[in-house]
């Protein structure tokens, strides 16, 4: 099946009207919906913004909203009569075809469906004169109407070609209504198809829709089964995306955009509407990490990452690029000029600038990346050195895809005798990002798309200046494990990372091992900076979960943090940050427990801010 169009409404986006129509187009959409509340705070003529959209080559597929216009007693259904023609000469300027009219949510509003017909009747022939077309839409808060079925019959019952269906996954997912009949609609009545997912919330469903809506696949509706039910009417128009999002008002509009196209391409490919994407690969863990660095920071990271156990393992054979090894962790310092490492260095400081992936289908995932706008990154690389494909993750990241087989990115590397590190450490347990606030959706449906990451639900944790939004996002296998925290509070950790990192970016990486207290001991011989952990953690721990003094007294004396989700157990500790940049957690799970220590995360962030005082550029 070839594509459907792809649309968005100009309210998803931030900007002025035309900030937002260039986004919309910069990033690849066909067309728009125009939100009238954009239109009236243009400061230019409808002809304007059709000049605009044409330079573009963006359509204007739809003009909304019209509001309370059927089933209204007479005097006012003149006027509404009227109103409408006075839209009807906007849209002819404008060149939008067709209006949607979403029920009426007047106290006043007749509960006649056989007026609502009429009314509709009327105005669809009153359209059909100027070229025009009507879609009736049921709002999940109508006054009468609130079902996309009840729409669907007054639509049939006013009988008038130029009149026909909008549905909108939302109003029918949130009211917990069933899409399946759909299927039977004709596909050629429903006119437009407006998408949208949300987060579950427990609050009346107005102001769940008017804040909350997000991108498919960013929220908790089956938005997926929606189009599908939708798709097997025939429906061939538009799929547009409609969302009201205090978050997405605020975005940088192109990210967004992007965000929105990809959530449209992910969503129709799996509704079945368009050629099957290329499969999501099966993810093997993390490669290895890739630190930007200069000489110094280099110098500094390689002694810090000593005191961890890691051994120096390797020199790039033509370029300033060390390895460090522990226990099949791999961590590769870059310090060479004329590298993205080194842009990556003048912009963020001493900092993670790429992660390498274990997948087992490269070609597969470059493929499936591009098809979802993410387009391969290519380093400059020597004649005879291991090219690694890459892929660019939404803050800049460098995501290498690692295959099994074939030429290793380690033959790069000439190798140094001895044996590899010591602490006991043995793979990357996970590794958290910090986001800017309000980028949380966006991250999570691009590792989602991408690389078939699961989203764990979103945590708050208290940090001792403000709350940060955390979310975990985990491979079918659990052999890769991410964590995203945003703040609104510029005082948290993640908030004053952000404003000083200038970005996204990695703060901390989780190193997991099977014995974390030879760990603990082999890293105090080492001299790492473990962080303290005040005694008041340890007198909770003993009362809530009972354990044995014994264990309490060594969790105590290495600085271990506890945990216990029902299913397993989970013992870490913390560092000190690097240049107050990042820092190091090392884990230890036992019986399958599969969370990251969120309920440590405030006793960690007091101890950091204690650790380093507010002003330092500690995340
Ligand atoms: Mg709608
Ligand atoms: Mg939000």
């Amino acid at each position: 099946m070839a594509p459907l169009r792809k649309c968005i409404a100009t309210v998803a986006l931030s900007g002025s009207l035309p900030e937002k129509l260039e986004a919309a187009a910069a990033v690849g959409f066909d067309g728009v919906e125009i939100m009238e509340a954009d239109l009236l705070s243009f400061d230019g003529s409808p002809a304007d913004v059709r000049r605009i959209a044409d330079s573009l080559g963006l359509g204007i597929d739809l003009y909304q909203p019209f509001r309370d216009f059927e089933a209204m007693p007479d005097p006012v259904r003149a006027r509404n009569l009227d109103r409408a023609e006075r839209k009807f000469d906007l849209m002819q300027a404008l060149g939008a075809e067709m209006m949607l009219v979403c029920s009426n949510t007047q106290p006043a509003a007749l509960d006649d469906d056989a007026r609502a017909a009429a009314d509709l009747h009327e105005m669809a022939g009153r359209a059909a004169r100027r070229g025009l077309r009507i879609g009736f839409e049921a709002l999940s808060w109508g006054r009468n109407i609130r079902l996309w079925g009840h729409a669907w019959r007054i639509v049939q019952a006013a009988a008038h070609p130029a009149l026909g269906l909008i549905v909108d996954s939302f109003h029918t997912l949130a009211l917990g209504d069933d899409p399946a009949g759909l299927a039977a609609v004709p596909g050629d009545r429903i006119f437009f198809v407006q998408l949208a997912d949300a987060p579950r919330l427990q609050m009346d469903v107005l102001s769940w829709s008017r804040h909350f809506r997000n991108f498919p696949g960013q929220g908790a509706l089956d938005v997926t089964g929606f189009l599908r039910a939708v798709l097997a009417s025939g429906y061939a128009g538009p799929l547009s995306l409609e969302v009201f999002n205090d978050d997405f008002r605020s975005a940088p509009a192109r990210l967004n955009a992007r965000d929105g196209l990809r959530s449209l391409i992910l969503t129709e490919a799996e509704a079945g509407g368009a050629a099957p994407l290329p499969p999501v690969p099966a993810l093997d863990g993390i490669e290895f990490l890739e630190f930007a660095v200069d000489e110094a920071a280099g110098r500094e990271l390689a002694a810090f990452l000593g005191s961890l156990g890691f051994r120096h393992a390797g020199r790039h054979r033509s370029k300033a690029v060390d390895l460090y090894r522990q226990g099949g962790i791999s961590m590769v310092l870059n310090g060479e000029q004329d590298s993205a490492a080194a842009e990556h260095f003048q912009q963020h400081g001493p900092s993670v600038c790429a992660m390498a992936l274990r997948v087992d289908d490269v070609p597969g995932t470059l493929a499936r990346a591009e098809a979802l706008l993410c387009p391969r990154w290519q380093e400059p690389v020597g004649a005879d050195e291991c090219s690694i494909p890459a892929v660019r993750a939404p803050d800049g990241t460098l995501l290498y895809l690692v295959g099994v087989g074939g030429p290793s990115w380690e033959d790069d590397f000439d190798r140094l005798p001895g044996a590899d590190g010591t602490a006991g450490l043995t793979g990357i347990d996970h590794v958290v990002q910090a986001l800017p606030a309000g980028r949380m959706d966006g991250f999570v449906l691009f590792w989602r798309a991408l690389f078939g990451l699961l989203p764990q639900p979103q945590l708050e944790t208290p940090d001792p200046y403000g709350l940060v939004l955390s979310r975990a996002l985990v491979s079918p296998g659990g052999r890769v494990r991410l964590a995203l925290n945003a703040s609104d509070s510029r005082g948290t950790a993640t908030g004053r990372f952000i404003s000083t990192f200038a970005g996204a970016g990695v703060h901390h990486i989780a190193l997991s091992t099977p014995d974390i207290g030879g760990a603990a001991a082999a890293l105090e011989g080492l001299g790492a900076p473990v962080l303290p952990i005040p005694e008041n953690y340890y007198d909770d721990l003993a009362a809530r979960w009972g354990l044995d003094d014994a264990m309490l007294t060594d969790m105590q004396r290495h600085a271990l943090l506890y945990d216990d989700d029902g299913a397993g157990r989970f013992w870490h500790l913390y560092t000190a940050a690097f240049c107050e940049r990042f820092f190091f957690e090392v884990v230890q799970r036992a019986d399958g427990y599969a969370g990251f220590g969120a309920a440590n995360t405030p006793v960690r962030a007091a101890a950091q801010a204690r650790l380093h005082p507010a002003g330092t550029l500690l995340m």
